[in-house]
């Protein structure tokens, strides 16, 4: 079924067809820079509007929509026209926000620290279904400009490679962001990376690194199995001579597993080669996973260590713990939350 954003242009010229041509970008500037739905296009016939509605439904609806107690994340979780349901985060700042989207329904790396993954995978998201996570949380964000999108949610968008990339082209296109503000998070597929390297808009890369020896990363990240660290730094390599953007490492601080001194020398070597910049985040609650995440006043003394053996690191600010909208808690099931009272003191 095609949804709203799912319709390129052409399609839409086709839906369109026997109306005068400038109808096509009336419609086109509408959906994407004014962020209305047909109905309220009201410099289209009434007829046309109703034509529209109908033959391109909204691909989202929302289940629940969390606000947290702060009141700067949002969350919604979705139920799409199967029934399948996955999560969208928007997070507000002072001028600007940002998105975190879903790529798939579920996911199938498998990850045993991350609530996705746990559940297993259910489907791809078309993109419209993803377009639509961005145009929804734009509105919202209203009056500050939605400025960044990262591809973080649910799933793994370089297993779902041709409808993420057409996504992003349509953000880039469509919604006018640029592409320095996308960010496309991997647990390390490296065909990906490397087909990500041939594509003319030059996107960050964000990699789900969380061990830099093999047989850690083997048990932490399962495709390590099939892309070890190896090939994994290979294809980083390359896709900095590329684009020359900035690589990032994304590193979940879990308790005694991967908060040593030795992974910390591991990883600071590994991110000097390839002048990543290290994303530290103390591993969040999941309901599957017993082992917690590194203490405070550790996850410091680990950034401190890594700066000092000369890599680039920084603590994520950590959001929406209190509604499960934090880093690996999206999961969609909204039954199955950890509760508050089980949390680490913020
Ligand atoms: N599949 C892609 C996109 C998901 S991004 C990827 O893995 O990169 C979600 C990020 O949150 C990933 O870096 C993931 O490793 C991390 N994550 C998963 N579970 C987490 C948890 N419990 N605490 C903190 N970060 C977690």
């Amino acid at each position: 079924m095609a949804t709203r954003y799912d319709a390129d242009r052409s399609e839409l010229a086709e839906l369109l067809a026997g109306e005068p041509r400038y109808r096509v970008d009336q419609l086109w500037r509408g959906l994407y820079e004014r962020l209305a739905s047909p109905e309220e296009l009201t410099d289209l016939p009434r007829g046309l509007r109703d034509r529209v509605g109908e033959a391109l439904p909204e691909a989202l609806r929302a289940v629940v929509d969390s606000t947290s107690r702060s009141g700067d994340t949002r969350k919604w979780l979705w139920e799409l026209h199967d029934g399948v349901r996955v999560e969208t985060v928007l997070m507000l700042y002072p001028e600007r926000a940002t998105v975190c989207v879903s790529t798939q329904a579920g996911c199938a790396m498998a990850c045993g620290f991350c609530a996705t993954g746990q559940g297993g995978f259910e489907r791809q998201l078309t993109t419209g279904e993803i377009v639509e996570q961005v145009v929804r949380a734009a509105r919202h964000a209203r009056p500050r400009r939605l400025s960044n999108v990262v591809f973080m949610g649910m799933g793994e968008p370089l297993a779902n490679y041709d409808r993420t990339w057409a996504a992003v082209e349509r953000l880039h296109g469509a919604l006018g962001l640029s592409a320095r503000h996308l960010t496309l998070s991997t647990v390390g597929i490296v065909p990906g990376i490397r087909r990500l390297a041939t594509e003319a808009l030059p996107v960050n890369l964000a990699v789900s690194l969380h061990a830099a020896d093999d047989e850690l990363r083997d048990e932490l990240v399962p495709i390590n199995r099939r892309y070890p660290l190896a090939e994994l730094e290979a294809a980083c390599r390359d896709y900095l001579a590329a684009k020359n953007r900035r690589l990032s490492f994304e590193w979940a601080l879990i308790d005694g597993v991967n908060d040593r001194a030795g992974d910390a020398e591991r990883l600071a070597a590994l991110a000097r080669r390839l002048r990543a910049h290290v994303n530290l985040i103390p591993l969040n609650p999941t309901a599957g996973y017993a082992t917690r995440g590194t203490p405070a006043a550790r996850v410091g003394a680990f950034r401190d260590l890594l700066r000092s053996l000369g890599a680039n690191a920084t603590v994520r600010q950590n959001r929406g713990t209190d509604i499960d909208a934090a880093c690996g808690q999206l999961r969609a099931d909204h039954e199955a939350r950890v509760e508050i009272s089980d949390r680490p003191p913020r």
